[in-house]
């Protein structure tokens, strides 16, 4: 992947950082982060240098001092890699690792947890017009058993 590099655009501000990734992101990166030092967006820097490994570990470096601002974190972040970690760290997962299918699952689970409801619920009012008690009716509808179950599942 080649280095970017992009400029603040406010002209007084003189911000620039270097960030690694695909041609196509450009456009993301610079709708997404805002400069640390004033709040305003990026743009693509027109003067391009080749990096050299020490260029490359120099801006390294100066990342460690957040010369960007996250929007999704609320401060300034080294790189979209630090963002990210930053963002697993406080329990966001980014949809990319996420399980195949993790959604179509999370949904069969809800269907079933539902229909497990409505049989619990059918149960408890067949046992109350049975002429059962409340709490009797409670017994007979959530047995201790299937509780158990279900909450080790
Ligand atoms: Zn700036």
């Amino acid at each position: 992947m080649p280095i970017y590099s992009f400029a603040c655009r406010s002209k007084r501000c003189g911000n620039t950082v270097d960030e690694l990734m695909k041609y196509e992101e450009r456009e993301g990166f610079m709708k997404h982060m805002r400069c640390a030092a004033c709040g305003r967006g990026f743009k693509t820097k027109l003067t391009c240098h080749a990096k050299t490994a020490s260029q490359w570990a120099d801006s390294w470096q100066a990342g460690l001092s957040s010369n960007m601002y996250s929007a999704a974190l609320g401060h300034g972040v080294s790189s979209r890699r630090h963002e990210e970690r930053l963002m697993k760290q406080k329990g966001f997962i980014p949809e990319s690792d996420l399980p195949a299918h993790y959604f179509e699952e999370q949904q069969e689970k809800n269907n079933k947890e539902a229909v497990k409801n409505e049989k619990q619920t059918k149960r408890y009012k067949a046992a109350l017009s049975s002429g059962k008690t409340k709490e009797e009716a409670v017994v007979e509808a959530f047995p201790a058993k299937e509780m158990i179950d279900s909450s080790s599942s």
